[in-house]
């Protein structure tokens, strides 16, 4: 893989870090069938191609969508610890699960890559404390408190209309245990107002696992500068998302736009397939040829990301940024970024930037290490 030019060889800073990816949903296509050790290229993510990105450790999402009946929430979120367990047992050879830094560190010491359990969406816990206890025992290092929906204890940012301020008492108490058992709370898809209730409460750093910066793209899920600095003062981390979407206000806006264009019709196919992007595409082939035409003509790339990373450095310091990919998530990417073995080039897009070796081996995971010891030792 060869970067604009680059004289700097990028791949041997890149191979000497520690290099953590804070979010991707493969286990949602695991579920589908997808074989993690496979070179299958429908998802952005295979053992293979982790290998060549060099990635040491990657956090996988159990994600729940809002609407799942509170009595299958704990059985779905098994159901996919056990499909990625099972995956993994597979191939002891080159990953294992990780539930603490010191595992990280024995695992990357045995050229293994590291698994780390995550929750996407506190749903899951179907409001009963003591699934956390079981979810924690389970592996479960972090939960996101909400999605794309409020749940009945905490706002999304996508909540136009909350029903309460941030947090419940019930979200203040999932807070407190969580801090207790030693699972790290993530923001990412928070409310401003569930923010700052937990950031009332936490007694440990906390992550926005996959979120941007609001500054350079105004979108909800995105931290304004206020939030910023006070992730840094807390002593936590923001791991870039790498989805167009969030990078990119121009993207944003022309993304927005066919929405609008052609809404009617959209409305009608996730009426008709609200769960198969596949369906709605066969039925409506001409809203997303438009879509497809208009984005080609927006430049998204690895330097957009590192505009983000930046921003953050700059803002706060080099201690406070790292990677949440989102990979298998989201449906368009940074040219350059297209699949987990194109990391190295956030690696050389840092060093032509003038980072110091010693600030991008923070950038790529070392920050990410610092917050998993504190909290889950
Ligand atoms: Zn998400």
């Amino acid at each position: 893989m060869s970067c604009r030019g680059l004289n700097h060889d990028y791949m041997s800073t890149h191979k000497k870090a520690f290099v953590a990816d804070m979010h991707c949903d493969t286990v949602l296509r695991m579920m589908k069938g997808f074989d993690i050790a496979s070179d299958d290229t429908s998802s952005h993510m295979g053992i293979p191609r982790m290998q060549q990105g060099g990635i040491d450790l990657q956090v996988f999402a159990c994600w729940l969508d809002t609407d799942t009946p509170v009595e299958q929430c704990r059985s779905t979120v098994d159901e996919m610890i056990d499909t990625l367990e099972a995956q993994i047992s597979r191939n002891p050879e080159s990953i294992a699960l990780c539930h603490s830094a010191d595992e990280a560190e024995k695992n990357e010491a045995g050229g293994k890559i590291s698994a780390v359990l995550a929750i996407e969406n506190g749903v899951a816990i179907a409001n009963d404390l003591a699934n956390l206890d079981h979810f924690y025992n389970r592996g479960i290092r972090y939960m996101t408190l909400t999605h794309t929906a409020s749940n009945d204890w905490c706002i999304s940012s996508a909540d136009t209309n909350q029903a309460f301020h941030g947090l419940t008492d019930f979200g203040r108490d999932v807070i407190k245990k969580m801090n207790k058992l030693g699972m790290i709370v993530d923001v990412s898809h928070a409310s401003v107002s569930a923010f700052e209730e937990v950031m009332k409460i936490t007694t440990d750093p906390v992550i926005a696992s996959h979120s941007c910066v609001y500054n350079l793209c105004p979108h909800d899920r995105n931290l304004t500068d206020e939030q910023i600095k006070v992730i840094a003062k807390n002593g936590g981390l923001i791991g870039i998302n790498f989805y167009n979407g969030y990078l990119s206000t121009r993207w944003m806006e022309v993304d927005d736009s066919i929405d609008t264009f052609y809404s009617d019709e959209i409305d009608e196919a996730y009426r008709l397939y609200p769960i198969s992007r596949k369906k709605r595409k066969e039925f409506i082939p001409h809203v997303y040829k438009a879509w497809r035409e208009a984005i080609a003509k927006v430049e998204v790339n690895v330097g957009t990301v590192v505009d983000h990373i930046d921003y953050i450095v700059k803002l706060v310091g080099p201690d406070y940024v790292g990677l949440g990919s989102d990979y298998d998530g989201v449906h368009r990417l940074p040219d350059g970024l297209d699949d987990c073995s194109m990391v190295p080039n956030i690696t050389a897009e840092l060093l032509l930037r003038g980072y110091s070796e010693g600030d991008i081996r923070k950038i790529l995971g070392g920050n990410f290490r610092r917050v998993f010891k504190q909290v889950c030792g």
